[in-house]
């Protein structure tokens, strides 16, 4: 992994002509079959399991968790509901604890393990719209949405595209979008509230890192009886850190959150929670059937997640965290945040412009798409453009646990190269 280049452009003529073109009409032995796969596939695998993918927010996956990971899959446990698997129900139920006190967010919250801060966002806002709507004297479980009455949805003019998505999937029409200053984070006093509504708030910006003031935001919304969703998917993992939990501030205080393992706390992919303030309304808009009425004694997990069956997820999450401890996760995350730092003074030294205050672990460059075209075809490390205020810039995220000091003197390097 140290020594491949991070990501390298290849023709995927070369991958269907690797991978054979017609299903066999009889099986083959298994070994062969892996063999092949994995000599066909090399050179289409990028290097994001490694310490020098800064691209998107990507972190690595921790041994102890990568080694959970394919135990859920060799002992394929179905993670629907306590009696499919026992263990994946109390595993979940214990790692739930620990993402809610890593994250210092209630002890009474429920955690739904699904794929992504996409689908969490996409889960959280489903339990958010019953509740708005139930307020507004409407019970969608009864009677659908069409007919409801008009359900406000406002979000910060730089929310991620994946709340827009997850308000289609649910059947809302976009947000109205609240100013923001030059980071990107909502200006509280831009929000302005008539009554119930939903308010999509951002810990962690994924162009500067910026954070929404979660405080501010809460006292606004509980007071007009808004819900408070907050898109942490890499940013809520600050509170993990007394150095960094800060920027978080008034977190707690929101009704429902998103975050993702498979970013900052290195996880496999897929994996990322949902997590609700409302235990019972999480289970109301998520459960199966009428059951939900009664609780049972055992956690099920079908009540948290829009999936019935699915991977065990949990037993990686529990791997992550009991490897790293608090303390070797507040490491992990102050670490990660002192490499963003050290990539923006180098870079500045070496004459680049950095566009965003680094408060977390992100950084944001001016660069070319050209430019940004010559770091991937190095190789040395791979990181992805976008625009930032009408301006190009390459985007550096710094979330694996493996990346080293000299991991990011060696890319920064081959950043500044690449410069004009
Ligand atoms: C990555 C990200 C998402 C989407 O997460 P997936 O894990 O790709 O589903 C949502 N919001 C923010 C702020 C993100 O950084």
């Amino acid at each position: 992994m140290d020594e491949r280049p991070v990501g390298v452009p290849v023709d995927p003529e070369v991958l269907r002509a690797r991978l054979a073109s017609e299903l066999p009409e009889a099986g083959e032995a298994p070994e062969r079959v892996l063999d092949e796969l994995v000599a066909a596939v090399d050179p289409g695998l990028v290097a994001s399991a490694g310490p020098r993918y800064f691209g998107f927010v990507t972190g690595q996956a921790l041994p102890a968790a990568r080694a959970a990971d394919m135990l859920a899959a060799v002992w394929d446990q179905n993670a629907f509901s306590y009696v499919s698997s026992p263990a994946a129900a109390v595993v979940e139920e214990v790692a739930a604890r620990w993402v809610l006190d890593v994250l210092e967010l209630p002890a009474k919250a429920s955690v739904g393990f699904v794929t992504g801060a996409q689908m969490a966002n996409a889960t959280c806002l489903a339990v958010a719209r019953n509740e708005v709507l139930g307020r507004l004297g409407w019970d969608v479980a009864r009677d659908g949405l069409i007919g409801a009455p008009p359900l406000r949805v406002l979000a910060g003019a730089e929310a991620h595209a994946t709340i827009f998505s997850a308000l289609r999937f649910i059947g809302l029409a976009p947000p109205e979008l609240v100013a923001v200053d030059d980071q990107g984070a909502m200006l509280a006093d831009a929000l302005s509230l008539d009554g119930p509504a939903i308010v999509c708030a951002q810990a962690g910006n994924v162009n500067t890192g910026a954070f929404d003031p979660l405080g501010e935001l809460a006292a606004a919304c509980r007071e007009a009886g808004a819900w408070l969703h907050v898109d942490g998917a890499f940013g809520l993992w600050a509170a993990a850190s007394p150095a960094l939990r800060g920027l978080v501030a008034g977190a707690a205080g929101a009704d429902s959150w998103a975050t993702d393992a498979h970013k900052w706390l290195n996880v496999p992919y897929d994996s990322g929670l949902a997590i609700v303030a409302d235990r019972d309304a999480h289970r109301r808009a998520m459960g199966l059937s009428a059951a939900y009425l009664v609780e049972s004694e055992h956690r099920q997990n079908y009540d948290f997640t829009p999936e019935a069956s699915r991977r065990a997820r949990g037993f990686a999450v529990y791997a992550a965290l009991r490897s790293l401890g608090r303390a070797g996760l507040a490491e992990l995350i102050e670490r990660c945040c002192g490499h963003a730092a050290l990539f923006a003074s180098l870079l500045r030294e070496g004459g680049a412009e950095v566009l965003n205050e680094v408060v977390l672990n992100q950084v944001l460059v001016a660069a070319s798409s050209d430019a940004v075209a010559r770091v991937q075809a190095e190789g040395v490390c791979w990181l992805g453009g976008t625009v930032w205020r009408g301006r190009e810039a390459m985007r550096i995220s710094v979330s694996g646990y493996e990346t080293t000091e000299d991991d990011v003197r060696r890319s920064a390097a081959s950043i500044l190269r690449a410069l004009p």
